[in-house]
């Protein structure tokens, strides 16, 4: 009877490592202050990697919104030009969002039917290529990851953090992959609280992202938030 429940608890602890998780283990969703600070972080993801929303880049712009924006590298190559131009301007920080876009999962588990690299090597092939091409653009080796679909389990959370990398999680869902529409993305950026990180995209021009977030974001401002680039 002993030996069964051993072997049952050990099999559930052995699952429970496996499982992909998107907060708590290593991954930061809140930087604590007290400040009026909210971090807007902007993926441009493999999905449609020759999308490009230049009406939410111009709005951050034109209002000085500072951003964090995790480029994946399908997404470089598919736009060198603006990725160069990007990295040039201090208003925003780039960060990398992998080399291949997948859940970090040492054991192969899936996140939105994208299966995750089955190995500890097969993880260093979506984060370290990107830091690459990443220096290569700004002159700067990142320091913040996140991956594809923003899952992770445990074993890739210590193997990323063993890196000298940070993990960026989020507080704040604020455009549900770019599906959401404007009225949802309204109501999920008013909940943001001070410290939080709030994830959103930029490779949907097609989607309400960018009214979505401008009506809200200006919001946050006249609320006294400001806006700053993640801290090194
Ligand atoms: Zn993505």
């Amino acid at each position: 009877m002993k030996v069964k429940i051993f072997i049952i608890l050990y099999f559930m602890a052995v699952t429970h490592a496996s499982e992909l998780f998107q907060h708590g283990h290593g991954i930061i969703d809140n930087i604590s202050t007290t400040d009026s600070v909210l971090y807007l972080t902007l993926d441009a993801c493999d999905s449609r990697p020759n999308g490009y929303d230049a009406k939410l880049i111009n709005f951050l712009r034109k209002e000085g919104i500072q951003a964090t924006l995790f480029l994946n590298s399908s997404w470089i190559n598919a736009n060198p030009k603006t990725a160069q131009d990007l990295a040039n301007d201090s208003l925003f920080k780039i960060e990398n969002h992998g080399a291949r876009h997948r859940p970090a999962s040492l054991a192969g588990k899936s996140a939105y039917a994208i299966k995750g690299a089955s190995s500890k090597e097969g993880l260093l092939s979506d984060i370290l290529p990107n830091q690459s091409k990443i220096f290569t653009l700004t002159g700067r080796e990142p320091t913040w990851f996140r991956s594809g679909t923003a899952h992770y389990d445990a074993e890739a959370v210590h193997e990323i953090l063993a890196l000298g990398l940070k993990i960026a999680g989020f507080a704040v869902n604020a455009d549900y992959g770019s599906t959401a529409p404007k009225k949802t993305i309204e109501k999920l950026v008013a909940q943001a609280l001070p410290g939080d990180i709030i994830l959103a995209h930029m490779n949907r021009p097609e989607s309400e992202v960018a009214a979505g977030l401008m009506s809200s974001l200006l919001k946050m401002k006249n609320l006294g938030y400001h806006f700053e680039k993640l801290p090194d």
